[in-house]
């Protein structure tokens, strides 16, 4: 529930939760704080500029949304310990950073370069696969390995 008495889904709020400055309150039945959680960390500055020249726009693959309609998704959430740093970051469009915080596709940072890999309904292999629209496709020597495992024996 935002601070207005909004109610959002646990998608939305993870996405606010991911590029916004949020504190996290806990609030017991008769509405009052019992946990209140730190100011998050967000991109901000040379931080933020350097991901918007490396990404140049949406990484999610096919999308050509420009930079200036993305927000920066943390790779591994923040509240999970994920650090605010280039290699933890990635742009994502509106309708892609609620895709990616549905949690079915999985974002992975290879060689300065993000990739999405798909949930195996698509793909059984999960075979990542990048955005090539805002920065040429990368050396094929450079891309990720495949996920192991897949479908059993
Ligand atoms: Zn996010
Ligand atoms: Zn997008």
């Amino acid at each position: 529930m935002l601070d207005d008495g909004t109610q959002i889904s646990p998608t939305l709020a993870r996405m606010l939760a991911c590029d916004a400055a949020l504190i996290r309150a806990v609030l017991n039945g008769h509405g009052q704080p019992i946990d209140l959680g730190r100011e998050r960390r967000l991109y901000t500055g040379a931080a933020r500029t350097a991901i918007e020249i490396r990404d140049g726009g949406c990484v999610w693959p096919g999308c050509a949304r420009p930079a200036s309609w993305c927000q920066i998704h943390h790779l591994i959430p923040w509240s999970e310990g994920g650090r605010t740093d280039q290699t933890n970051g990635g742009l994502f469009c509106w309708h892609h950073h609620r895709e990616i915080e549905h949690g079915e596709w999985e974002a992975i940072h290879h060689r300065g370069r993000i990739w999405l890999r798909p949930p195996d309904s698509l793909d059984p292999n999960r075979r990542p696969r990048i955005n090539p629209t805002h920065r040429p496709p990368p050396p094929q020597h450079h891309w990720p390995p495949e996920a192991s495992g897949g479908p059993g024996p």
